[in-house]
C-alpha cells in the first residue's frame, strides 16, 4: 500500500473506531456476522442525523417561500422506473474475482489504474482496461482474475400481495426526485405555488450497490435531500438558475454546516459520463479521508422526467400559463445531496486528535448534544440532586446528557469526542451561590455563571 493510501485508511479507521465507540454509526445486522453495506446509527448518530435533516429542511422549505416539501412512498409502481429508465438504465458495471468471488463496481477498479474518472465508458472499454492492467489486483485476495464485465440493475424489486399468483413487481424507489415528478399535476392543483418553485423531500432510497467499505458513504439504503426546481424555460435562463443553485449549495456546505473551503471543489461531468437527458451535471465533491468524492449533484434535467410520465401514464402534466393561457411543460434543475455522506463529511471535517484528546469540533447546533451536566462528585447526594434538577431544566430547551461516571477529565473527554460543546459542573459553590462551571469544549476553558442565565447563555452560544 502506498503511504498516501495508508494515512486515508488510518484516518478513515480511526473516524470509524470513534463512531462505534461512542454510539455514532454501527455495522448493520453486526450480531448475526453483518450484512455489507447496511449501518445503524447509534443515539448520537440518530441526532447528528436529525440535526442535518432538519437544518436542510428549515433552509430550503422552511425559509423560502419558493419550494414546498413532499414524503412520497418508498414502495412504487413499476411503471414509474420503466418511465423514469431506470427499469432498464439504472445498472452498474461488474466484475467478479474469479478467486475469492469478491464482486466490484467495474469504474472503481479501473480507476485506480487510470486515476481518473471513468463512468460512461462502455462495457468492452472497462472489459479491455481491466484485463490488460496486471496491476490490476483483487483488494481482497491480490488475484489479478476477472471475470468478464456484466451489468447489474440497481433496483430492489419487491413483490407484492401474500398469493404467489396475485404478485405484482413494484420497486423500492432508487431516488426520491420519481415521487417530485409524479406528483407535480397534485401539488400544483392543491397548492397556490406558481413557477419558478421547486418541490423539496427528504427520504430514504435504496440502490443494490456494490462497495469497498468507506464507511456510509456508499450503502444500500441511504437518505437523500432532493429538490426539483421546476421554471418555465421561456422565461428563465437555465444557465442563470444553475449557476444560483450552485452558490446556494456551497453556502449551505460552508456557512451552515461550517466546512472547511479548502476540502470542497465542483467537478463538471464530462459529455460520455453525463445522463443522456442532462444537459450539465456537476458535483459537489468534498476531500475525504479516501479522496476527493461527490457530495451533491446538481443537474439540469430538463423536461424530460414530466414528459415520459406523461407518455407513460397518458395523463396531462403540463400546466397553464395564467397570463397568456399558453400550454407549459415545465424543466427542471435538481440539487440531490445524501444526507448520510454529510454526516460522513462532517465527521471527517469536525476530527481532531490534539495532545491529550479527540475531539469533534462540529458546529454547535448540530452537535448531538449541546449540554453535558455533571456533579463534581457522584457520591455526594446534594451535588447530584442539584445537577439533576439543572439537567431537567436544560432539557426543557436542549438536547442535553448527564454523565456522574468516573472523574471529571474522562467525562470532559468522552463529550469532546460526540462533539458536545458545552459541559456544566455542579460543585460545593453550587451549593452557595448558584454558581455552574461552563467548560468549553474547543477553548476548554472554565468560566462561572448564575444557574438561572443559563437558558439565555447557551441560546446565545449555540445559534
Ligand atoms: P454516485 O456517483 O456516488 O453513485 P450518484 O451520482 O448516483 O452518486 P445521485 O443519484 O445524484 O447520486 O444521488 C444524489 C446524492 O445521493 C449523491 O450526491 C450522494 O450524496 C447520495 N448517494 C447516492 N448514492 C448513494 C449511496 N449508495 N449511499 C449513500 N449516498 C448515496
Amino acid at each position: 500500500m502506498n503511504a498516501n493510501l495508508m494515512v486515508a485508511s488510518n484516518a478513515m479507521d480511526k473516524i470509524i473506531a470513534l463512531c462505534k465507540r461512542r454510539g455514532f454509526i454501527y455495522p448493520g445486522s453486526e450480531i448475526y456476522g453483518g450484512l455489507a453495506n447496511t449501518y445503524d446509527y447509534g443515539p448520537a448518530g440518530t441526532e447528528l442525523l436529525r440535526n442535518i435533516r432538519n437544518l436542510w429542511w428549515n433552509n430550503f422549505v422552511h425559509k423560502r417561500d419558493d419550494i414546498v416539501g413532499l414524503d412520497a412512498s418508498v414502495i412504487s409502481h413499476q411503471e414509474i422506473w420503466k418511465a423514469s429508465g431506470h427499469a432498464t438504465g439504472f445498472a452498474d458495471a461488474m466484475v467478479d474475482c474469479k478467486n475469492c468471488k469478491l464482486r466490484l463496481r467495474a469504474d472503481h477498479l479501473t480507476e485506480r489504474s487510470t486515476k481518473k474518472k471513468v463512468e460512461g465508458k462502455i462495457l468492452e472499454e472497462l472489459e479491455k482496461i481491466i484485463q490488460n492492467s496486471k496491476d490490476l489486483v483483487c483488494p481482497n485476495c491480490g488475484k489479478h482474475d476477472w471475470t468478464e464485465v456484466r451489468r447489474f440493475n440497481l433496483l430492489f424489486p419487491v413483490n407484492l400481495g401474500i398469493v404467489e399468483e396475485d404478485q405484482s413487481l413494484a420497486y423500492l424507489r432508487g431516488e426520491t426526485a420519481q415521487g417530485m415528478f409524479i406528483n407535480f399535476k397534485n401539488v400544483v392543483d392543491s397548492t397556490r405555488i406558481k413557477l419558478p418553485f421547486g418541490i423539496a423531500q427528504l427520504g430514504k432510497s435504496f440502490r443494490n450497490e456494490v462497495t469497498l467499505g468507506n464507511s456510509v458513504f456508499r450503502t444500500l439504503e441511504f437518505e437523500q435531500g432532493e429538490i426539483e426546481y421546476f421554471f418555465d424555460a421561456d422565461k428563465t435562463n437555465w444557465e442563470e438558475l444553475f449557476d444560483e443553485w450552485r452558490q446556494t449549495m456551497w453556502n449551505f456546505v460552508v456557512e451552515e454546516l461550517g466546512i472547511n473551503e479548502k476540502n470542497l471543489q465542483w467537478r463538471v461531468h464530462s459529455d460520455e459520463e453525463r445522463s443522456f437527458y442532462s444537459k450539465r451535471t456537476e458535483d459537489l465533491e468534498y476531500k475525504f479521508p479516501f479522496g476527493f468524492k461527490e457530495l451533491w449533484g446538481i443537474a439540469y434535467r430538463t423536461d424530460y422526467d414530466l414528459v415520459q410520465h406523461m407518455k407513460f401514464s397518458s395523463k396531462d402534466l403540463s400546466i397553464t400559463d395564467p397570463q397568456t393561457g399558453k400550454k407549459i411543460m415545465p424543466h427542471v434543475i435538481e440539487p440531490a445531496v445524501g444526507i448520510n455522506r454529510m454526516l460522513l463529511m462532517l465527521l471527517s471535517d469536525s476530527y481532531r486528535e490534539e495532545e491529550k484528546r479527540i475531539v469533534l469540533k462540529l458546529h454547535p447546533k448540530l452537535a448531538p448534544y449541546k449540554v453535558a451536566v455533571f456533579p463534581l462528585l457522584a457520591n455526594k447526594p446534594e451535588l447530584v440532586e442539584k445537577a439533576k434538577k439543572i439537567y431537567k431544566d436544560l432539557r426543557k430547551n436542549f438536547s442535553v446528557v448527564f454523565d456522574d461516571r468516573g472523574n471529571i477529565g474522562k467525562r470532559y473527554y468522552s463529550q469532546d469526542e460526540i462533539g458536545t460543546p458545552f459541559c456544566v459542573t455542579v460543585d460545593f459553590e453550587t451549593l452557595e451561590n448558584d454558581t455552574v462551571t461552563i467548560r468549553d469544549r474547543d477553548t476548554m476553558r472554565q468560566e462561572r455563571t448564575k444557574v438561572n442565565k443559563l437558558v439565555s447563555c447557551f441560546q446565545d452560544k449555540i445559534s
